[in-house]
């Protein structure tokens, strides 16, 4: 017997208490049940429907705050296909981030955010004509080429000199799901270091006149919870660039060492180390290009997730509850990441408190799979019923953007939540938009 089986009045309490480093900072939960920057969910539930992705700007701010404090030498891109909406590029474009696109879709959305082309990077292991027209006709800054094709296919479409980074596979793995892991040898992106492609690569960008040789990129993947792998990885970057000034005498003056910073999804997961990321990846480069000679290099990094991921909360109701299974009114469509890599999340009861003693539950979605789970269990009060709102945290990265019209449900909307304020950033999805593409 577990202590709540005991003491179900203990454990009804012990779980009104917030988990920490999982929720925004502003999420508090009160006697009427779950808030957001001051707002109850009841209401943000009742004005804008469910499932609905609740967004939380200052803590999005708060977090780039971090990354500015902390790499205040580094060019910070934010990797947009985290969450892209308008309302998120401006904020990143207000903090003087970059940002990284990677389609023609990617590069619309930034145009329509009016986001500067010149902190823009284009990236992507088979850019299609229609991304190079999107790219080169809003003169995006810097394009990260990833094969030889594009690097002739970009040659010749230049009509200025574009500026160009290498992706380089520095063949570090970062611990990471396989899906997700994009150092290691063997995979679709980037020139491999060890393979000599990496060389081929930067032979051919010297040889296209319509190219300028900008810098390196590498990223060794997401959701990357050690220092180790990217201090690995910048010092193979740097000889790397040593290799090229003694093959060709040309400097190359930055290093873009990508994004994959891991974020708590669960509590007690360890949030990433970001200091020491600094300091260890900044010690890296800078004795390994002194060693070698190299004037100092400017630094950029990609994070993505670790800027949104812990300000997003999605808001579900309950829709029937069948033994162990708590079935709510979203599922795979708006969360991806359960089916695509086995990702654990935390489930609240949000909208009530509740003292019903604790039972093991699996949260299920309303789709036509068995796979369609939302979280296995997860410790919820047994009276949840039809109508409860519960709340998932850390669902501002790769949610809203890996949704889709599974079983013809609407995307959910993005509301922002500020200072007791809530807003719509991006409206949810009608019925009318999915029969508009339908035009047989
Ligand atoms: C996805 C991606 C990122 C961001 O990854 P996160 O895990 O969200 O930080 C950065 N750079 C590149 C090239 C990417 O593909």
């Amino acid at each position: 017997m577990t202590l709540t089986e005991v003491l179900p009045s203990i454990a009804g309490s012990l779980h009104t208490k917030l988990e920490p480093d999982v929720w925004p900072r502003s999420a508090c939960a009160g006697p009427d049940g779950l808030s957001i920057a001051g707002i109850s969910v009841n209401e943000l539930a009742a004005r804008f429907g469910t499932p609905a992705y609740i967004l939380d700007e200052d803590e999005v701010r708060r977090r780039c705050l971090d990354y500015r404090v902390a790499l205040p030498d580094f060019e910070i891109a934010y990797a947009g296909k985290a969450l892209m909406c308008r309302a998120v590029l401006r904020l990143m474009a207000e903090q003087g981030f970059s940002l990284d696109v990677c389609s023609a879709g990617e590069v619309a959305a930034a145009r329509a955010a009016g986001f500067p082309a010149e902190r823009i990077l284009l990236h992507g292991n088979a850019k299609t004509s229609e991304d190079w027209k999107a790219a080169l006709g809003y003169q995006v800054g810097r394009i990260v080429v990833d094969s030889l094709d594009e690097i002739q296919q970009l040659g010749s479409l230049a009509r200025y000199p574009q500026r160009v980074l290498i992706r380089v596979t520095p063949g570090v793995d970062g611990h990471t799901h396989k899906a997700i892991a994009t150092g290691v040898e063997d995979q679709k992106f980037g020139f491999s270091l060890r393979s000599g492609a990496a060389m081929a690569a930067v032979d051919a960008v010297l040889a296209q006149p319509g190219l300028r040789l900008a810098g390196l990129h590498c990223h060794i993947g997401s959701q990357v919870a050690s220092v180790a792998g990217y201090e690995l990885a910048a010092r193979r970057m740097v000889e790397f660039i040593g290799r090229i000034r003694d093959r060709h005498g040309v400097v190359v003056g930055s290093l873009d060492l990508g994004g994959g910073h891991a974020v708590p999804y669960l509590p007690g997961e360890q949030e990433f180390d970001l200091t020491g990321y600094a300091q260890r990846v900044r010690v890296a480069v800078n004795y390994t290009a002194s060693a070698l000679g190299i004037p100092a290099l400017k630094l950029t990094i990609e994070p993505g997730r670790a800027l949104v991921a812990n300000a997003g909360v999605t808001l579900y109701r309950v829709v029937t509850v069948k033994g162990p299974y708590v079935a709510v009114d979203g599922g795979m469509s708006d969360n991806m990441r359960v089916a695509l890599y086995g990702a654990r999340y935390l489930v609240r009861l949000a909208g009530r408190p509740s003292g019903a003693p604790i039972r093991t539950v699996s949260v299920v979605g309303r789709h036509c799979e068995a796979g369609d789970v939302l979280a296995t269990d997860v410790p919820l009060p047994s009276d949840v019923r039809p109508g409860d709102v519960l709340a998932v945290p850390v669902t501002g990265a790769y949610h809203h953007s890996l949704a889709s019209n599974y079983n013809q449900v609407c995307r959910p909307p993005i509301i922002g939540v500020r200072d007791g304020f809530a807003r719509p950033l991006v409206r949810r999805e009608t019925e009318e938009d999915l029969l508009a593409r339908d035009v047989g």
